[in-house]
């Protein structure tokens, strides 16, 4: 039997550096807890297994969303419910905003963090796509060492990351866009409301000066393979392009040669790709009539 090497214990620091002292201290023993919707799940009858915890709810500066150097910060405490009401995210990163409004319900909005769904790493979290649209990077402390990583070299495979037992995800940072950035998100799941996606889709795309050439696009999916991915493939048929250039059936078909998703109770391979496609053109067709309405 597994023997433990030190008592079990709960904390609830109100500092990071406290966090991060206990953490080392006693490594993969304690688990981390922050709203606690996946982890209480995943424990729910074997919670003996838990050593020790280490809540980071009292740690205020982790609750904060704030702009410095261009950049907006999200502390990894802000709740989906947060990101759904801030002005600035709606304002700055719409995608971001629609994607938190999108998940559970407003019991789940109100305690689930953005720090826990992107260590969670499932295939299916809903802000993961929308993090790598928008570039995000993720600040990731422990003791001995800070690293600030991208949102694609962090997850590995599903439920997988390369944070280390030591490690906090404290920070989300993303570079905010220019004004002339748009963007499209679209969830498709079997019901309106508390429903894991079947596939999600986050488009950006930034307009260059004359708001009429695209200067740049990332076509992010979830749920359609085992980290959420970005189809390159779509930045250079779109760049340099105005959108009464672009063939939408072909990038739409683009994105379903590029996934391989799996069959699940969720839906079959077939049907994911075929989704794609569609919510790839309804993405593009979205945007191309905002812009329109803007006069690009
Ligand atoms: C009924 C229900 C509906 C749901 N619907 C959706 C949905 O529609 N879309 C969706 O994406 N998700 C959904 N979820 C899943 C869940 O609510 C989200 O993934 C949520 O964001 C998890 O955040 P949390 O704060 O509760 O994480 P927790 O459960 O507290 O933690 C999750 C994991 O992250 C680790 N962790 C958390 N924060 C940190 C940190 N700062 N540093 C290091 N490790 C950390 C924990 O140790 C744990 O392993 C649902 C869950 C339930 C129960």
């Amino acid at each position: 039997m597994h023997q433990r090497t030190v008592p079990c214990q709960y904390f609830a620091p109100q500092k990071i550096e406290e966090a991060l002292e206990i953490l080392s201290q006693y490594g993969k023993e304690i688990k981390v807890i922050a709203g606690g919707t996946d982890l209480l799940i995943q424990y729910y009858d074997r919670l003996y297994e838990v050593g020790s915890w280490l809540d980071l709810k009292n740690i205020k500066e982790l609750k904060e969303i704030k702009i410095h150097q261009n950049q907006m910060e999200i502390g990894a405490m802000v709740t989906h419910a947060q990101l759904e009401n801030s002005q600035d995210i709606k304002k700055y990163f719409p995608v971001l905003n629609q994607s938190a409004s999108d998940i559970g319900s407003p019991q789940i909005r109100n305690r689930g963090t953005i720090g826990g769904n992107i260590v969670n790493a499932s295939p299916a979290g809903d802000l993961l796509a929308p993090l790598m649209a928008y570039d995000a990077k993720f600040k990731l402390l422990s003791v001995q060492k800070e690293a600030i990583i991208s949102a694609e070299a962090f997850f590995i495979g599903p439920k997988k990351t390369i944070l280390e037992p030591a490690q906090l995800l404290t920070r989300i940072f993303l570079p905010l866009p220019s004004e002339r950035t748009y963007g499209s998100w679209i969830k498709i799941g079997k019901r309106k409301a508390l429903i894991i996606a079947t596939i999600t889709l986050a488009l950006v795309v930034e307009m260059a000066e004359d708001n009429k050439t695209i200067k740049d696009v990332r076509t992010c999916l979830g749920s359609v393979a085992p980290t959420p991915i970005e189809i390159k493939e779509i930045r250079e048929k779109m760049i340099g392009k105005n959108f009464s250039q672009l063939d939408f059936n072909q990038l739409g078909q683009i994105v379903e040669d590029k996934i391989s998703p799996i069959d699940d109770i969720r839906g079959t391979r077939e049907y994911r790709k075929d989704v794609a496609k569609n919510i790839m053109i309804n993405a593009l067709e979205e945007i191309d009539s905002a812009g329109r309405e803007r006069d690009y």
